[in-house]
């Protein structure tokens, strides 16, 4: 059974959807078979991985909405062993809708019920909110995975995170674990990086992955080109940050060994 994890930080523009992509990309060249489930209405995830959303296609929100087959929302990427899950613009009234479903916070969690065994691994992007998509994610996840920058304030926010896992895995999803915290955007030129790194490894209770993603302007620019890190520039520092942080995850997971191909 495919292990689902979500990426997950109210705050904006930590490096969810970076990890999201590159992570995804780098465990599917390590022969992992992946879906990537893109949970934010900007579908940033989507078009990073290849000419997604296409017009008028099925996306995540007609999985929840619609309660489609979830299999016709799914797209093979060029990316090895990497499948797409799209999300479109109207994710953003499916929080409105979502309000009157009954077991609304377990939408996600059925649908994915249905496929989660064709994957070693599922990945959601989630919204830079903790609304009812975002709730979702953490219903149906058995971890959260959290990218923190290495910036001022970064810390901020991550006791708001951690109270609403805390409910989630008392009130809906008891299995829920953190997955570990991710520390993204380091600059080793700045010493405030530093800083937040070692004030993270000191009080952090969860896991602080040893993998550490620098600053890499190519990290920027791949999605641009709608590829991973790894299609783009299989050489350079963000490349190597994230494989390595790929191999980090697979040995934390004590999966060494490939269960299938695709
Ligand atoms: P949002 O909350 O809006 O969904 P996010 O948490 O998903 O944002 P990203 O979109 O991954 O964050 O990153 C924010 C911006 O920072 C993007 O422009 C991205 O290309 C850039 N970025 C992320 N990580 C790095 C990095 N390691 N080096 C350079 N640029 C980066
Ligand atoms: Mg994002």
């Amino acid at each position: 059974m495919g292990k689902i994890i979500a990426i997950a930080n109210q705050k904006g523009g930590v490096g969810k959807t970076t990890t999201a992509i590159n992570l995804a990309a780098c465990l599917g060249v390590l022969e992992k078979k992946i879906l990537l489930i893109d949970a934010d209405p900007q579908a940033n995830s989507s078009s990073g991985v290849g000419d997604f959303p296409q017009p008028g296609a099925k996306s995540l929100y007609e999985c929840m909405i619609d309660e489609i087959d979830p299999k016709t929302a799914i797209y093979k990427t060029e990316s090895p062993n990497l499948w797409l899950m799209p999300s479109s613009i109207d994710l953003v009234g499916a929080e409105l809708e979502l309000v009157t479903r009954f077991r609304r916070e377990y939408v996600m969690d059925e649908f994915l019920s249905q496929i989660r065994d064709d994957y070693d691994y599922i990945i959601i992007d989630c919204l830079p909110s903790l609304g009812l998509v975002t709730i979702n994610a953490l219903t149906a996840a058995d971890s959260v995975l959290i990218p923190v920058q290495c910036e001022v304030f970064s810390l901020e926010g991550l006791g708001k995170l951690k109270d609403t896992i805390k409910l989630v895995k008392k009130a809906l999803n008891k299995k829920l674990e953190v997955e570990g915290i991710l520390l993204t955007m380091f600059d080793t030129r700045l010493r405030l990086g530093h800083l937040v790194m070692n004030e993270v490894r000191t009080t952090a209770v969860d896991y602080v992955f040893e993998t550490v993603i620098h600053r890499n302007a190519r990290l920027a620019e791949a999605p641009s080109l709608h590829k991973p890190i790894i299609l783009y520039d299989a050489t350079c520092k963000g490349s190597i940050n994230f494989l390595n942080l790929a191999k980090e995850f697979l040995t934390k997971n004590k999966d060494g060994v490939t269960k299938k191909n695709g």
